[in-house]
């Protein structure tokens, strides 16, 4: 831990700030009002707060922050660069409760701040998974009772369920191409129309397909180079190539976070949790991805979508 948040950007609110302005604007400030690139000095006068910059072309100041959720935050930006560090760094992620400990921001705070990060790690331009010679293998998992879901005075640790109050279970399908990417989404139902939608969009017609023998996915066949199918009921785990192993793990993953980590996520809150495991599982170290690398996509996620909106709201 100590060593993740040792570096300089993450110590130091000025550093904090350079360590943004040389990724914001690699090629020197920009006015965030007018667009100048020219006649921009940055302020020097004691009083002046971090990183502030004068455009003399419209007269007016700001920061790297301007235009980004950073703006209207005042945690400082070394604590969110910190936040950024430990939620792309980590195999399960971090609950609030955990982040406000480590930071030192109130519980709303990092709570806010954690899901601005998930909305960054949220990739919506991926091309489909999969080609020619490529598996991808499609699976679906169910999630304990999400909505309502209250600490159990007596099972610490594990989610409380009202004995009158049958369980809903969320149910996840994620496609994962074997050695590339994945991609998860919640689902209202796990149904075969949905499934299969899901499969023919994401999948490219290339690909060989891997499932186990449940039904959902029947009408998946003809369409892709091939579908080829495991027997669980039946005691098959594997059948030369032909598993789901690598979704498996990916589940594993995700369910081991879901439980000891994020036991009270809400329904409506589920897609975020999938784009941060999902995000992390797509930067990692085996696509030579290392932390810091990790750590600077997330950050140009929260730069750029905050940028996007603006510009909508504006226009
Ligand atoms: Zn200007």
């Amino acid at each position: 831990m100590s060593n993740t948040l040792s570096a300089a950007h993450l110590q130091n609110e000025e550093a904090a700030y350079a360590y943004l302005e040389a990724r914001v604007w690699p090629e020197g400030p920009v006015c965030p009002h007018c667009g100048g690139v020219e006649r921009i000095s940055k302020m020097q006068g004691k009083s002046t707060r971090i990183g502030t910059y004068k455009c003399y072309q419209c007269r007016k100041q700001f920061t790297v922050k301007v235009g980004t959720v950073f703006e209207s935050s005042h945690v400082p930006l070394n604590v969110w660069l910190q936040a950024v560090a430990l939620l792309t760094s980590s195999k399960k992620g971090f609950s609030s409760n955990q982040l406000s400990r480590i930071l030192g921001v109130t519980l709303k705070t990092a709570w806010f701040m954690s899901h601005r990060i998930r909305e960054a790690m949220r990739d919506d331009v991926l091309p489909p998974l999969g080609g020619a010679g490529k598996v991808v293998e499609a699976d679906e998992t169910y999630i304990g009772r999400m909505a309502n879901s209250e600490p159990s005075p007596q099972r610490k640790g594990r989610p409380y369920v009202h004995p009158n109050r049958p369980a809903r279970r969320r149910a996840v399908v994620s496609l994962v191409e074997r050695g590339g990417k994945v991609r998860s989404f919640h689902v209202e139902n796990a149904d075969k129309a949905t499934v299969t939608n899901i499969v023919n969009e994401n999948i490219r017609r290339e690909s060989r397909i891997h499932t186990d023998e449940s039904r959902l996915y029947n009408d998946v066949k003809g369409t892709f180079a091939a579908h080829e199918t495991v027997h669980h009921s039946s005691g098959e785990y594997a059948r030369g190539d032909v598993n789901t192993n690598t979704v498996e793990g990916f589940f594993s993953v995700f369910k081991r976070g879901m439980i000891g980590v994020y036991q009270h996520c809400a329904e409506k809150n589920l897609h975020r949790y999938l784009s941060e495991f999902d995000f992390r599982y797509n930067n990692r170290v085996k696509l030579g991805v290392n932390d810091a690398m990790r750590a600077d996509i997330a950050l140009q996620g929260i730069v750029g979508k905050r940028l996007t909106y603006r510009t909508t709201a504006r226009g």
